[in-house]
């Protein structure tokens, strides 16, 4: 395998120094309007003013006052005066051979996160964390084994697309196919229902025509399956859904997501029935990781149908991917096609998702800060 690309010599702004000065990217448009005011601005124009900051923020990437040009010279000395514009500090960005980009992130606190860029044909999606480590510990996934550090607020949400989108060089694009980032998927590290305010602040931002301005249906949140918070992510973010299924009874899902114990197979199905934006046009991911000799039988298949029947669905088959002292096997190619043989049969698609970045640790459910691992092992 070709080894990949180690950057140390980055093209990406580092973030400014942590300062007491209020940082402007990840504030509501209410949040920035009353801090703008607070700061001295009219009542009358303060609306206008979020939309022009915005503008320079989300659409050009700006993140000195003094590039803002359409705001007067006193107006943008009082800004930098109270306020910044600060992204996390990029600490390494690695290239797979197959073109995937991560990047680990440190943020306040010292702590670190990863975000990967997976750039494909089609599109380009960027995969985002919404927390360090996880509380939850499904047994197949690395941050699993990663404690819950913190939740991460909504500047370090959307800071992870404003890096990426500055080491792509992608600013002022109009949104769409043409966008290296078309699409962002929240399946980084932690489980975003358990963030669920600053999540939504953030992926609001992402959404919003004047932020970021990408397509509701373009951003895809996973979840573990947090039943009572899944209605309110289809009524207060509306972005479309995906479910770390995994397992077709609920002892095996016991095991492999342990969320499960709280809600189960039932609990967390009813929920889906209920979601307020279920429709054949947006139906809902099921993912579904391929773990040989564990979940991956015809039966498993056959009976993953018979649950799902009536929810408008896609399949997503995840090939394992493996981690040091990971306890599974990913199941064999003949398997994975089998096994979605039989879903495809019964109507739904079943994709079988590419490994990607697997040369850098940057393949799904990889994921988990070194540092922290490290700083850990140590102190063992
Ligand atoms: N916490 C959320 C989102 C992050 S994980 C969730 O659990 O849904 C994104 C996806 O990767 C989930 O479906 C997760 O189950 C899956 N995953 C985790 N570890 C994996 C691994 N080692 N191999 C393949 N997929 C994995
Ligand atoms: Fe957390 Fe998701 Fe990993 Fe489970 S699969 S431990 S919920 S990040």
């Amino acid at each position: 395998m070709p080894t990949p690309i180690v950057a140390d010599n980055l093209t990406v702004p580092r973030s400014e120094p942590a300062s007491d000065k209020q940082n402007l990217i990840g504030l509501s448009r209410d949040a920035m309007r009353d801090a703008l005011i607070a700061a001295g601005t009219k009542e009358k124009q303060a609306k206008m003013r979020v939309g022009q900051i915005w503008g320079w923020i989300y659409q050009k990437g700006v993140s000195d006052f003094a590039d803002m040009t359409n705001l007067a010279k006193d107006y943008r000395a009082m800004l930098s005066e109270h306020f910044t514009v600060s992204r996390p500090e990029v600490v390494t960005k690695q290239v797979s051979a197959d073109g995937t980009r991560k990047y680990l992130l440190r943020i306040n606190g010292g702590h670190e996160v990863e975000t990967v860029y997976i750039p494909e044909t089609d599109r380009g999606t960027l995969c985002i964390s919404s927390q360090v480590g996880c509380t939850l510990t499904c047994s197949f996934c690395h941050t699993g084994t990663q404690k819950l550090v913190r939740n991460l607020t909504p500047a370090e949400i959307v800071g992870q697309i404003l890096i990426a989108r500055d080491d792509l060089e992608e600013w002022d694009t109009p949104p769409g196919d043409k966008r290296k980032i078309s699409n962002i998927v929240l399946m980084g590290m932690g489980e975003p229902l358990y963030n669920f305010e600053n999540v939504r602040d953030a992926m609001l931002i992402a959404m919003d025509p004047e932020g970021i301005s990408l397509s509701r249906r373009r951003i895809t949140l996973s979840t573990s399956g947090v039943v009572p918070e899944i209605e309110r992510a289809g009524r207060e973010i509306g972005c479309m859904i995906a479910i770390s299924f995994h397992a077709t009874d609920d002892a095996t899902r016991d095991q492999l997501v342990p969320i499960n114990k709280r809600w189960n197979i039932n609990a967390l199905l009813q929920a889906l029935r209920d979601y307020p934006r279920l429709s054949n046009s947006e139906r809902i991911t099921f993912e579904y990781v391929m773990l040989k000799g564990v979940n991956d039988t015809d039966a498993d298949a056959h009976r993953l149908v018979n649950l799902i029947r009536g929810i408008p669905a896609k399949i997503n088959l995840i090939p394992f991917n493996p981690w040091p002292g990971a306890p599974y096997e990913r199941s064999s190619n003949n398997r994975i096609h089998a096994f979605g043989d039989i879903v495809n049969a019964a109507g739904y698609a079943s994709p079988i998702r590419k490994p990607r970045g697997e040369d850098i640790m940057a393949a799904c459910g990889q994921l988990k800060s070194e540092t922290e691992r490290g700083r850990r092992e140590k102190v063992r």
